[in-house]
């Protein structure tokens, strides 16, 4: 290709379109459809917390006499365990928690301990400088955590207000009738590799659907594409690569790291975090704006173990699981124009609601499930649930202190466009003025639209103790996805060799490979992070049960 000869390529020349066609279905729902009222897809921070709110709404009505009689709310996930695709830092903001469950204490949520002790250092090769926390990485106050356990810990609340919560059932497509969403259809299970045979898909009809399906949904991008909303700038992403350790020796104090291994034209850093007492979570998260084809997320955290400041805690220790996700990094000029419509609301990472300064999200997804409840309440309650009534969610964003949040640092992360040293400075400014220095849109390009230099391989062999390769990393996010299932990912034509090595070093599941100039496709090592969907091959749902089934993460 003529680009790659010239030692770059644009990773958009070789992406094929978001098979729109599959994902808005305007079929009628099959005869034997499951009749519910509200569908949420994901369990999720965001979706749980939607089902959640939105029962105790109703409860509360029926208890004074209320007329909305028996409401049907069903959440779906893919996972075939709740918890078990979910993977996150995690410290956690307890604000949405106290919200959502104000007769609960912060020792009764589903947390580890109080952050009470912190450090951010710049890293270098061989060592680190201890530099002072920046006003936005403060967690004094918040709570480490496992997003698994908070969303098992979620799910038990739902079901025990009535929630009907289906884990195993991935929603595939968007049953739409005109303009307005009228229910889900999951995707088929037990076909053979070329698609035949096997259950077929259940429709679910909802007068409402809430999209909480996570980074990168496709659902979400089917549907904004669909109803022409627009955002400021493109939705943008990061990729965290994460590891479990059992360690020797205890860790008092969370770490973010900022600098080495990472290019200087990178942005991203490090985390970790102790979960337990000989419990540490480990991961390295890095914006797919990188210039470089052969930068590998996967291979850097395997480096960075090694750094002495992480080694000496994780030497003689054991990795006990690993995981990887993608995370909205668009912040507010990347929220699209609206979050909802006839028949449909977006909530938590599928709307964008992460703060990328703070690493934080959980609480904005489960801030934004509630306004989703609350407007959902009033439009039952109305008997309306057109667009027009559920934009009253919309609003109650914007009135938020989830928009007062995105708003104050909408550059900070834009600004890293010009490298690590410029980058740091204006966040600085940023910081330091409350958002108003340098405060016009920085202007971004989408990932895939981002020139990528053509770059050699850095040679990395994992010595199996402290660092891994990616086929042992992937067994260690209990993979389990059957190997004949077919290929739910769509990959570009005649993809050159260079766009390829730029696949098989982003994917962190080792899916893609060469053989000679050919790309080989192991779709069933996927583990749903949804890297490689932002810049090339698309993702789309599969089987129930498939992708990894993180314990702890
Ligand atoms: C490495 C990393 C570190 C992070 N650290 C922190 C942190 O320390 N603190 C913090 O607050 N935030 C952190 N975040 C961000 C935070 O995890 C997210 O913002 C938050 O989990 C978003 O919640 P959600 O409910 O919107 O989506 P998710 O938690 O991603 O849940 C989405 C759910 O939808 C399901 N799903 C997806 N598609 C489908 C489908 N088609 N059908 C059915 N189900 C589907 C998934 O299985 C999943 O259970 C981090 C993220 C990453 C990746
Ligand atoms: S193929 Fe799967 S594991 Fe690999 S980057 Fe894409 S979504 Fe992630």
């Amino acid at each position: 290709m003529a680009d790659a000869a010239r030692g770059t390529v644009l990773p958009v020349r070789h992406q094929p379109p978001l098979p729109h066609e599959r994902m808005i279905l305007s079929d009628a729902p099959d005869a034997e459809a499951i009749e519910m009222d509200v569908v949420i897809v994901g369990a999720g921070p965001g979706g749980l917390a939607c089902a959640i709110e939105l029962s105790r709404l109703i409860q509360k009505d029926t208890e004074a006499g209320g007329d909305l009689g028996e409401t049907q709310i069903a959440v779906l996930d893919k996972a075939s365990a709740l918890g078990e695709h979910n993977l996150s830092g995690a410290v956690v903001n307890p604000r949405a928690f106290r919200e959502l469950f104000p007769e609960l204490q912060d020792s009764d949520f589903p947390f580890k301990d109080r952050v009470v002790k912190e450090a951010v250092y710049l890293l270098r090769e061989s060592g680190s400088i201890k530099i002072p926390t920046p006003p936005p990485m403060h967690n004094a106050g918040n709570y480490t955590a496992s997003i698994s356990e908070i969303c098992r810990w979620l799910g038990d609340k739902a079901e025990a207000l009535g929630v009907n919560v289906f884990p195993g059932f991935p929603v595939d497509s968007l049953l739409v009738e005109g303009q307005s969403v009228r229910g889900v259809r999951t995707t088929p299970s037990g076909q053979g590799r070329d698609g035949s045979g096997g259950e077929p898909p259940t429709d679910l009809t909802a007068r409402v659907t809430v999209l909480a399906e996570g980074t990168r949904g496709p659902l979400g991008q089917a549907w904004t594409q669909w109803q022409g909303i627009g955002s400021e700038n493109p939705q943008i992403f990061a990729l965290g690569v994460k590891e479990l350790w059992e360690t020797r020796k205890p860790l008092d104090r969370i770490i973010h790291t900022l600098g080495w291994p990472l290019p200087r034209d990178a942005f991203g850093g490090s985390f970790m975090y102790p979960l337990e007492p000989n419990l540490v979570a480990i991961g390295l998260v890095v914006g797919l704006d990188y210039r470089q084809t052969t930068l590998d997320v996967h291979q850097l955290l395997q480096r960075l173990k090694l750094h002495p400041l992480f080694r000496e805690y994780l030497e003689g220790g054991e990795m006990v699981e690993w995981g990887a996700k993608t995370i909205p990094e668009g912040g507010w000029y990347g929220l699209p124009s609206r979050r909802s419509g006839d028949g449909l609301m977006m909530v938590g990472d599928t709307a964008g609601f992460v703060d990328v300064p703070s690493l934080k999200g959980i609480h904005y997804a489960m801030q934004s499930g509630m306004f989703a409840a609350r407007a959902i309440f009033e439009g039952l309650k109305k008997g309306d649930l057109s667009g027009a009534t559920l934009s009253a969610y919309d609003r109650m964003v914007e009135a938020s202190y989830i928009r007062d949040d995105l708003y104050k640092s909408r550059n900070q992360r834009l600004a890293f466009k010009d490298g690590f040293f410029v980058g740091g400075f204006k966040a600085g400014l940023m910081t330091l003025s409350g958002g108003k220095l340098f405060g016009g849109k920085i202007s971004m390009h989408a990932d895939a639209e981002v020139p990528r230099q053509v770059t050699p391989e850095t040679p990395f062999v994992p010595n199996g103790k402290l660092t891994f390769s990616k086929v042992d990393a992937v067994f260690k996010s209990g993979n389990q996805t059957r190997d004949d299932i077919p290929s739910h990912l769509v990959v570009g034509k005649d993809v050159p060799r260079e766009v390829a090595e730029l696949y098989v070093h982003m994917c962190p599941a080792g899916v893609y490979e060469l053989d000679g100039d050919k790309l080989v496709v192991n779709a069933p090592n996927c583990i749903d992070c949804k890297a490689t969907d932002a810049i090339g091959p698309r993702w789309t749902p599969r089987e129930g049960g498939s992708g990894p089934s993180y314990k702890r993460m």
